[in-house]
């Protein structure tokens, strides 16, 4: 017992006299806060610079590759961090496990990405957002903004990968046994390597300073049970590393849905979401006092936030302010009143009165261009769903005139097209149509309890339908939102 207590005692010792040279937490700074002793840039040397105690990214393409002094610059398990400020539209990162490269982007190891507000750069758009995995596992809504520190925070242990910016955690992204890669990104597997900051073009300044790091124990691993990788799997990763905004916007925090299920939940498959609440009469959030409690509650969170606007009253309920300060505002043609002055709710059987069904369709479509005419909407959700009595009977019913009427509404209003995963809904020949005439899709779910599923009707219909990131809406920039730009008739 004792013999044992004294041998741990003298390890311990032994121990904290070998690491007497790095601070006692184990943290090592990289950037000695004045030169760039250590560091080496691939090409255009001069576009990196120390500016007040920061390394500063300004100029043509360039990579900064992390040497190291005497010591090997090769980390396995680590954590790593920076704080990072940008200004407007930059567009940077952080490789690690990358190794030094003369020229081009790093072929090896995983980027870190930065990017808050990056705008169009000869025709591409960059969709992915600070704290995303590169195109592995992505962040589609900025958390920070330009022109203020924030933290990023690298973890590498064992198979996983953990990102997070100023604490909160956007990335734990577990690499399967035999990993799914990009197809351009052949080198974006767990293995060893150096960091390396970004400079991608002239129109992006970053400054990144405190950058240190604090080595993990080799052994470290992770018991988690293993990753699948299927078909659904494979093409989560093919899409969002060719820029494909993987986003349910339709989420619900119902049947037990928390919002930290939810978050665990869009970190484990790469599935972004927006979290949708009912606004309407009837509904828990009838006034702008009900708005502002709820966008309270999802400050901060990495999700994008938006309102369901519930039947036809809900222009009369809001402010116009108030809605604005949701990413996005959506609703549906399943609730509206007939000839007959029937208020009809589309799911429940008992209020629905079909009659005659031609001439249901026709007032149907006729709600449906209505609301997309009258409401500063962003997203028809649910869409071209039938009442159940009529249902078998979608592509006789949904006649090419009635889907023109429906699609030409939607792009004259810029309205977008939600491809809904419950209904699986609206048809591939819907999509192709609407495609043609230049509508942009969303992705959504509207989950009736906890399970969002994997988003599997979109995936099929993407590429069934040939979608790519260009086909894809995303949330308006404040000022360009409908509410904003058609308020309220
Ligand atoms: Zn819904």
């Amino acid at each position: 017992m004792t013999r044992l207590r004294m041998t741990i005692v003298g390890s311990l010792l032994l121990l904290a006299a070998s690491s007497a040279t790095i601070a006692q937490d184990g943290w090592v700074p990289l950037f000695d806060g004045q030169t760039l002793k250590g560091w080496r840039a691939g090409e255009n040397q001069s576009s990196f610079r120390v500016a007040d105690a920061s390394i500063a990214a300004d100029g043509p393409r360039a990579h900064l590759f992390y040497m190291g002094e005497g010591q090997t610059a090769e980390f396995k398990n680590f954590e790593f961090m920076a704080e990072i400020m940008t200004k407007p539209g930059a567009n940077s990162g952080i490789y690690f496990h990358t190794e030094f490269q003369g020229e081009g982007f790093p072929a090896k190891g995983f980027e870190a990405q930065i990017d808050n507000t990056a705008g169009p750069l000869a025709g591409y758009l960059e969709l992915k957002k600070t704290g995303s995995l590169y195109g592995i596992r992505n962040q589609y809504k900025a958390i920070v903004g330009d022109d203020q520190w924030f933290t990023m925070y690298i973890a590498v242990r064992g198979k996983r990968i953990a990102i997070r910016v100023n604490d909160v955690l956007l990335v734990d992204y577990v690499e399967p046994a035999d990993p799914v890669v990009p197809s351009d990104g052949k080198g974006r597997r767990i293995a060893t390597g150096t960091f390396a900051l970004q400079c991608h073009d002239p129109g992006s300044k970053v400054f990144f300073r405190n950058l240190r790091v604090r080595r993990l124990h080799d052994e470290v691993s992770e018991s988690d049970a293993p990753v699948v990788v299927d078909e659904v799997y494979r093409q989560i990763i093919e899409l969002g590393s060719a820029n494909f905004p993987l986003i349910d916007f339709h989420v619900h925090l119902k049947g037990g849905l928390t919002l930290e299920e939810a978050l665990a939940g869009s970190r484990r498959l790469g599935i972004n979401y927006g979290i949708a609440v009912n606004c309407g009469l009837g509904f828990p959030i009838n006034d702008d006092k009900g708005i502002a409690q709820f966008l309270e509650s999802m400050r901060g969170q990495p999700v994008f936030v938006g309102m369901q606007a519930e039947g036809r009253e809900w222009v009369r309920l809001f402010s116009p302010e108030a809605v604005a300060r949701f990413d996005y505002v959506f609703t549906d043609a399943m609730t509206f009143t007939n000839k007959n002055g029937r208020r009809m709710r589309l799911w429940i059987p008992d209020e629905v009165e079909v009659g005659d069904k031609q001439e249901f369709m026709d007032i149907l479509v006729e709600r449906i261009v209505g609301i997309m005419d009258n409401e500063p909407i962003d997203i028809y959700v649910n869409p071209t769903v039938l009442p159940e009595t009529i249902a078998a009977e979608y592509d006789s019913l949904w006649t090419p005139e009635r889907m023109k009427k429906v699609i030409d509404a939607a792009a004259r209003n810029g309205v977008a097209i939600e491809i809904n995963n419950r209904y699986r809904l609206p048809s591939a020949a819907f999509i192709r149509n609407a495609k043609k005439s230049g509508v942009k899709f969303t992705i959504g779910t509207n989950n009736a309890g906890s399970d969002l599923g994997r988003i599997e009707y979109a995936l099929q219909m993407v590429r069934e339908c040939g979608l790519t990131w260009e086909n894809m809406w995303m949330p308006k920039p404040d000022g360009q939102k409908p509410i904003q730009k058609r308020g309220f008739k």
